[in-house]
Parts: structure tokens; sequence; C-alpha cells
């Protein structure tokens, strides 16, 4: 087809020119030779228009070839009327006889104009002859057309009565050619109007399964722009019945609906009402203009067409403004309109070149409604690919994330959205000025946040992404650090799963950030402190062995050094902490560690081994005066005051030493010797420095001592155990009671369980004594549970120590008092540490487990100080942790406190997540127990709600509360 419309392209150039060659200079108005082998040839140039006289015109005719010059005068077809008249001459030149069709078109688009353009209508009313026979009107949709017939070397001058002023066309066709010149628009037509009608149709269903959102539009613009083809094509004029001379009107309508739908479309699809109310109501007075458009094209279809027509070149250049804009902003949907929006500014420009005549070929006009039909699809793939690819799952999803990003506004949570096809990120603005940066600055693609992501973390990053892409399921549930303006980095929890297209291949990642870097610095801190003395920051006593162990294998294997161990234990400690105060004991031991610290060299390991003691691994030097220098010089740096305000305190050490000779000794044998001299050194006095070496008869005969009097103490009941309540702190209401054993010295007055329970250890006196504690305890928890008002869940709790989780007789002894006192295992609990645990974490699983099945309840006591078996956890049957006083107490230290409140919330979610209680130590201030009680913590035990005391006052306490 488009060869057979260039072909009469062509023939039509060549006419024109072969024209230009052929007009006579003397004829009264110029004779159209009328050539052979041209399908077309243009007339328009040797047309003259006459204005008629009532109803009338007299013209001279074109000379024949005899020259003669005749007048006719032509009428009329109607006597009432008064049209305008065309004259032309044409002449056969040839020897045979000519048959040709004269063509007036009803409408051309080419030349048609924009502002009062033609809009067509009937052309030749009448055709008359010089000579020879009136020429009979053909039939024909889309122009006037007449069959006339010139005889060799005839000249005619042919009248036509015009319908309008003017005739703007006339052509001379051959018969056979101007039937395929139909018939070849015939078959381009077809093909547009069915694909014209199809994308209509489909729209329209798209319109009524999707219902909301674009599709009305884009089915309404699809509908004009196939009325207009059914105008244009001259197909409406016949189904109406009046003849395509006729339709002027429903041409201009047809125009003002492509400007409506098309406004419409634009409006609609951009969401302009979503962007500000004021779109809205210019929406709505444009829409009613538009409306008023379409009713005027009925009343004035010139002036109308000429405002469609202004009105799609504006709206082309709104759109421009509008979706260059919006696609700079990043707006999705803007961006996938730009190369539609490019195809119709082209398509603007190429009609209004058409329009004002610049481009007048006979393919122009169909060239302009098939740029329409391209338009109307690429608009409605553009919708439909709004409503498939993103459509359901993702513009859902998105406003899911919109949702979430709006309730997540302050949560800490910050939105992450990869879009995986444009490769762009998106997240939250508030991102964004966490890290110290400008908006905007982490968006954009995945690769330059890859940048900003701690190289450590980066792998992990991009395989966890990969997967989701590639299993198209699944979450990411991982820690990564991204680095801030700064260049320091944040931690943030990601929590991102894919999303799935229609096609079902992942479209995006979307999810969370969760900035959770003072969590994991608190869970450092945690890790920390589980080697570490929280408070001064010391190895404690478990690096300290760790330490020593290693030291002891080398020097054994290697032949090294031969490390000194000191134990150095303040003297009269408790009583300082009395005389001045928890808190000001607390810096007398901080300053301590710096002093003593101070005389060591990097080879050297000082740790606090507990409360008031302090053990050295002194590996730089070897001689044994040397040693003891060193050890004199730590004794000498106590003495010296600590300056209190207006107080000054001096105070003494024992230390006890012993040099390691490579006796296959374990580094607890070792710490002990360390101990036993220290022992010795504070019997005699304290002040002093003794080797475990020179005092061996001495120390044992010490221990012994101490082990007699325990033994004795046994026996007389001089050991007893002390209530500390456990409290609900919401109400204050006792909920149980830990049970602490105090032993009643008869000449050193209460001694603490601190030091009389190692001791007992090593003796193997534990046994007994623990024992003793939870026999008594359980009596006394029975004899309460027999009083009435005790609560259901109250419970009393007992500490065990290191040694008695690995006594062989420990869990028969249980066992046997818990047949013994029916009843009351469920109202008490063990306490252990971690340390105990995990000496031996098989066999601390066994007991757990055992005693667990007697109903007894565990408790995991001192939490976090001892080893770092966080990953364990899960692995003991516990169903409490105690939180230990370091992390409860508030100290002046402001940098502590600033630890101790994510400490306490991360363990206390961890509890929660664990779903085990709770129990904070050592609460000592109203202070500390609204801290705890704001980070939802909730029961606690400490001096603030009672000192250990004995079990009649607990009682009473208990009566007091009701
Ligand atoms: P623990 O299990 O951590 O016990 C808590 C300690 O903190 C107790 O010291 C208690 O008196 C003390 N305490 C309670 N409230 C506060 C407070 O508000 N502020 C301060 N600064 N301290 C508070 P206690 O009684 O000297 O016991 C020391 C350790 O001896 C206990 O530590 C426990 O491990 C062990 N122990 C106590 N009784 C027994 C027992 O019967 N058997 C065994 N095997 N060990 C025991
Ligand atoms: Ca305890
Ligand atoms: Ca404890």
């Amino acid at each position: 087809m488009r060869t057979t419309l260039s072909r009469l392209l062509i023939t039509i150039a060549v006419m024109v020119v072969t024209l230009a060659g052929m007009v006579s200079q003397a004829a009264a108005f110029e004779v159209i030779a009328v050539p052979e082998g041209i399908n077309a040839l243009n007339l328009a140039a040797g047309v003259d228009i006459l204005e008629g006289e009532d109803g009338r015109v007299q013209l001279s005719t074109a000379p024949g070839d005899d020259g003669i010059i005749r007048r006719i005068e032509v009428v009329a077809v109607d006597p009432e009327a008064d049209p305008n008249f065309a004259a032309f001459a044409l002449r056969n030149e040839g020897d045979a006889q000519i048959e040709r069709l004269l063509v007036a078109p009803f409408f051309r688009l080419p030349g048609s104009g924009v502002f009062l353009p033609d809009l067509g209508g009937a052309r030749v009313n009448a055709l008359t002859p010089s000579q020879g026979l009136r020429p009979a009107r053909v039939p024909d949709r889309e122009a006037d057309v007449f069959e006339i017939v010139l005889d060799p070397g005839a000249t005619v001058t042919l009248v036509a009565e015009l319908a309008g002023d003017d005739l703007p066309e006339l052509y001379l066709w051959e018969p056979d050619a101007y039937r395929d010149y139909v018939n070849s628009f015939t078959l381009f037509r077809g093909t547009v109007l069915g694909i014209s009608s199809l994308a209509a149709v489909f729209l329209t269903i798209m319109f009524v399964v999707k219902g909301r959102g674009v599709f009305p539009a884009t089915a309404a613009l699809a509908w004009a722009v196939l009325a207009y083809l059914l105008v244009d094509f001259g197909i409406l004029g016949q189904l109406l019945g009046t003849g395509n001379q006729a339709v002027q009107t429903w041409r201009a309508a047809a125009e003002a609906g492509l400007a409506i739908t098309l406004f419409a479309f634009l409006f609609i699809y951009l969401n302009l009402h979503r962007w500000h109310i004021r779109f809205t109501h210019l929406a709505l007075g444009l829409s009613a203009i538009f409306l008023a458009l379409l009713g005027y094209a009925f009343i004035d279809p010139v002036i109308a067409a000429g405002i469609a027509r202004t009105s799609l070149a504006l709206i082309g250049l709104l759109g421009l403004f509008l979706i260059a804009l919006l696609s700079i902003r990043g707006y999705d949907r803007a961006i996938l309109l730009v190369p539609t929006w490019v195809i119709y500014l082209a398509w603007l420009a190429y009609a209004w070149m058409v329009v004002t005549g610049q481009v007048s070929n006979d393919v122009a006009q169909s060239a302009v409604a098939g740029g329409l039909v391209l338009i109307v699809m690429l608009l409605g793939f553009t919708a439909i690919q709004h409503a498939f690819s993103d459509g359901q799952v993702s513009i859902g999803a998105l406003s899911e994330v919109e949702r979430r990003a709006l309730a997540l506004t302050g949560s800490g949570d910050f939105v992450f959205d990869w879009n995986i096809d444009r490769d762009r990120v998106n997240v939250s603005d508030e991102l964004a000025t966490r890290l110290g940066e400008r908006k905007g600055a982490l968006r954009g693609a995945i690769k330059r946040w890859l940048d900003r992501i701690h190289p450590e973390d980066r792998d992990r990053f991009r395989t966890a992404l990969d997967t989701l892409v590639e299993l198209k399921r699944g979450k990411v549930n991982s820690d990564i650090r991204v680095a801030g303006f700064d260049g320091n980095y944040r931690t943030f929890k990601m929590r991102v799963k894919p999303v799935l297209g229609s096609d079902s291949q992942v479209i995006r990642i979307v999810g969370t950030l969760h900035d959770v870097t003072d969590e994991r610095a608190a869970r450092e801190r945690l890790l920390h402190d589980a080697v570490h003395d929280s408070l001064t920051g010391l190895p404690n006593r478990q690096l300290l062995l760790d330490r020593l162990e290693r030291a002891l294998m080398r020097s054994r294997e290697f032949d090294e050094v031969k490390p000194a161990v000191f134990l150095i234990d303040i003297d009269k400690f408790t009583d300082i902490d009395e005389r001045i105060g928890h808190m000001a004991a607390d810096s007398v031991v901080l300053g301590i560690s710096r002093r003593l610290s101070r005389l060591l060299r990097p080879l050297d390991t000082l740790a606090r081994v507990s409360g008031d003691q302090f053990a050295v691994i002194l590996l730089s030097e070897q001689s044994a005066s040397q040693i003891a220098e060193v050890a004199e010089q730590l004794r000498k740096a106590l003495r010296t005051p600590f300056n209190f305000g207006d107080r000054d305190l001096s105070l003494t050490a024992s230390i006890g030493i012993t040099i390691y000779d490579n006796r296959p000794v374990s580094a607890e044998d070792v710490l002990r010797d360390a101990e036993l001299a220290m022992h010795y050194a504070k019997r005699h006095g304290g002040d002093r420095i003794e080797a475990f070496r020179a005092a061996t008869r001495s120390i044992a005969v010490y221990a012994q001592a101490m082990e007699d009097d325990l033994e004795q103490a046994l026996d007389n009941g001089d050991l007893q155990l002390l209530y500390q309540p456990i409290v609900d702190m919401h109400n204050e209401a006792v909920v149980g009671a830990e049970a602490l054993m105090r032993w009643n010295h008869p000449e050193r007055g209460p001694v603490s369980p601190s030091a009389f329970i190692p001791l007992a250890e090593r003796t193997g006196q534990i046994e007994k004594l623990g024992r003793l504690a939870f026999e008594q305890a359980a009596e006394q928890t029975r004899t309460w549970m027999n009083e009435p008002g005790l609560g259901e869940r109250f419970f009393v709790s007992v500490n065990l120590s290191a040694g008695q989780l690995t006594s062989e007789s420990l869990l028969a002894d249980i066992r046997g008092l818990m047949r013994e006192y029916r009843g009351v295992a469920r109202h008490m609990k063990l306490e252990v540490t971690e340390s105990q645990i995990m000496s031996n974490p098989e066999h601390a699983v066994y007991m757990l487990k055992a005693f667990k099945e007697l109903g007894l309840g565990l408790a995991l006591d001192d939490f976090g100080t001892g080893y770092s078996s966080l990953a364990y956890l899960h692995r003991f049957p516990f169903d409490t942790l105690k939180l230990p006083s370091a992390f409860v107490q508030i100290h002046d230290d402001a940098s502590m406190s600033h630890t101790q409140v994510p400490i306490i919330s991360s363990v206390v979610a961890l509890a929660r997540d664990l779903d085990i209680g709770l129990i904070a130590e050592g609460v000592e201030t109203a202070e500390e127990a609204e801290r705890l009680k704001s980070l939802n913590c909730r029961y606690a035990q400490g001096y603030i709600y009672g000192a250990p005391m004995p079990a009649d006052e607990l009682r009473r306490k208990l009566n007091g509360k009701g």
C-alpha cells in the first residue's frame, strides 16, 4: 500500500511541473492540455473562480482548434440560488478519445488551516461543458466526481457551479488510477480503523475490569480517536446517511473530543490532583470549558475546530512542561510517559505543517490519522504497564511502604526501597539526616549505596539482596554498618523482602532500616563485661585465669619466663565501704586500680578478681628480689592517702605472692596459692607481703584453723539463712525472696559468704553447707506455704556455688529433700552463675534439666558479668535472669550510666524474646528503681526494698503489706 501511495505522490509532483509548461499564454484563460499516461492532474492552478450574477454567469470559452472564441451563459441549477462558478478549459492534443474523471474532494486536511479551518463540504453542484454532452456525475463518498470525455483535437471549456465560495482543489484523474487510489486507501484505513477500534474496546474492558484510575480517560481518548477516524475516513457521513459533504460539525466535535480526552488522560495519569488542590479546581474549570467546546462544535464548527486544534498544541506544551518537571523529581509515571510524549510532540509538529499547508501530499492526511492511532496505542500501553507490571503488586506495595513510612516516622525506622529495574534506591530523608548527610544523598543506584557500607558487611549485603532476587522470596534480617558524612559507621538492622511483579520477577526490594548503633554498642559492652570488670575496666577473674593459664603453658613448653602472681587484698575494706558509702568506695577502688596499673609494664596483667581484691600476673621481672621490689612498690603506692573532698583515706593491703615453679598445676591452683599467702599476710595483721613458698606451713595452719571454725559453725548452727525480698516494682508487693547465707562468727562477727564459701569449696565442706542451705530454705518455704496469704507464685531462691554444681551428691540430696517437702519445689528456685555452668556446660545442662524435672525454678545469677554465653543461653532451661547491680546502680560516673541504659534495655529485650523473667539486683535508690521501671524491668531486689533479713522479719514484712 505504501508503494502505491508513494508512486502516486511522484506522479502528482511530475504533473504539476508538466502543467506549468503547457499553459498557453494567449488564451482568455489557460487551456490545459490533458496529457496521456499521467494518472492525476492537479487543475487548481488553471481554474478561474467567477462570481455569478442573479444565478447565472457569462464567459468566453477558450479558443477551439478552429481559433473561435464563443460566449456562453451558464444558469444555476437552483434558480433561487446565486452561486459562484469555476471555469477551466481542457484540450485533447492526441488522436484518440480521452476519458477522465474530474474530482473535487469534500475535505482535505493539508492546508485546511489552524484557527478558522476549512472543514470541507460539497464542492460542485453541476458541471456544464462548452460543447458536447453534459458530464455525468459519478457517485463517490468523498468527492464530487464527474466523468468527462474529450474527442481527439477538441478543446472544451467547463463551468462548474460551486456549492461553496471557492473550489480549493480539483483533480483530473485517469479512471482506473482513481479507483486504485481509492482502493489503496481502503486497505490502509481498514487496518488503522481495526487497530483503533480494538484499542478502544480493549481499553474500555480494562476500564470495566480495573474500575478506577487512568483507564477511563485512556478509553475515552481511544474512542475519540476512533470517532475522528470515522469522520476523517468518510465513514461517518455514510453511517449518518447525510453523505460526507455534511460532516463538518462532527469533524469539529471529534477534534474537540481529542483535545478533551487527551487532557483528561494527562491530568489523571500524572495524578495531578494529588499534588495540589488547586490543580483539581483548574482541571474542573478546564473540563467545563472543554465540554462547552464540544457543544459549541454543533453551533459553530469552524471556530470550535480552531479552538480544538490550538488546544491540542497547548496540551502538548503543557504536558512537556509537567512531564519534564515531574521526571526530574523522579516521579515514575512521568518518566514512563516521556517517550510517548516525544512522539506526540513530533506528531503535533507534523500535523501543524500539514494543516498549514507546508506539507501537502496525498499521504499527509492519512499519516496524521495513523499517528493518532499510534499515540493512543502508546498511551494505552503506558497505562497498562502501570496496571500490571507495577500496578496491582507494586502500587499496592508502594502505598504499603508509604503507609509504613508514615507509621515509622519518629520511631527510628527508615524505609528502604530498591527499585531493581531502574536501579534506584529510595530511603527516608530522615536517614540522610541521621547520617549527617543532605537530603537525597542516599538515593540512587545500589552501587552507590554499596560504597557506603562497611567493607566487612558489603559481601553479606550483596549476597543477601542477590539471594532475594533469585529466590523471589524470603527475608533479609541482618545488621549492616553504613558510613555517615563524618566517616563514622552506624549500625542498622535491615529487614527487607522482595516484591514481585506480574511476571513474578522481583521488581523491588522493600523494607526498613532500624538504627541499632546504641544497642550494638551495649551488646559489645556486655561481651566486654564478660571478661572485664565493669567498674575499673580491668580484666576480671575469668580473664586473669585465662591469661595465667596461657602464661603457665608457655613457661612449661618453651621454658620462657616464669610468671609471678600477686594477690592484693585491701585491708578492712568492708569497714571503709560502710564508712564512706558505696559510691565513694567504688571510686577508691578505681583509684587503687589506677595506682597499681601505673607500676606495671605492658607485659603484666592487673585484674580485679573480686570487690576489694586485685591480682597481678608479673612477667616483666624474673629475679626474686625484683619481684619482691615490685610488690613493695605496690604496697607503698596504696599507703599514699586518697583524697576525698575534705578527708584523706589511707589504705593498706595484704599481698600474697607465688612464683611459678613449673609444677603441672592449673592457673586456679596458682591463684589459690597466692590467695593462701595473702590470707596468711592478713592473719598477721595486714599491710604486709607474704610469699607462698616461705609460708607453706603457716598457711596450712591458717587454713586449718578456718576450716575447723567452719566445721564447728556448721554443727553449731552458726550458719543461718537470711532472706532478701524480691518485689514487683509496680506495687512493691513481695513476690519472692533470695536466701543468703550468713556466718555469725563467735569472735569475728558476721562473715560474708564471699569469704567462707570459697573456703568451703576448697575444703570440701561445700556439700554440707549447700545441703544445709537448701534444707533450711525448703523448710522455711514449706512453713510459709502452709500459712495463708502468700501468693501462689511466691518463691524462695537458693544460691548454688561452682563446687555444688559439680558435686556428685547434690542432685541426690535435693531429690531426697524434695520428696520430703512435697509441693515445695515449685516455690523454689536455684541460682547459678554463668561461669559455674560454663566450666562444664554438658554436665550443667544435665544437672539443670534434672532440677527442672523436679519442678524447681532456675535463675541465671549475675547475668552479663560471667562468660559471654549469650549464644548458649537457650540451651539451658532458665526461667529467670538476674541483672547484676553493676548495671543497675547509678554512679556519678556519667559515661557508665550512658552505657547502662542500653544494656538494661537489651537484657530486657532478651528476656522478653526468650520469654523468661528478669530480676534486677542491688536497687538502692528510688532513681534506680524509676529507671528500671521506665525500661520495662518489673522485678527487683535491693536495700531500698529490704536488706537480707531473718525469716520472721520477712514474714512480718509480708503481713505488713497484707
Ligand atoms: P549474690 O547471689 O549476687 O547475692 C547478692 C548479694 O548482694 C548479697 O550479698 C546481698 O546481700 C547483696 N545485696 C543485696 N541487696 C543489695 C543492695 O541493694 N546493694 C548492695 N551493694 N548489695 C546488695 P551476700 O549476702 O554477701 O552474698 C554474696 C554472695 O555469696 C552471693 O552473691 C552469692 O553468690 C553467695 N551466696 C550467698 N548465700 C549463699 C548460699 O547459701 N550458698 C551459696 N553457694 N552461695 C551463697
Ligand atoms: Ca544470688
Ligand atoms: Ca547476684
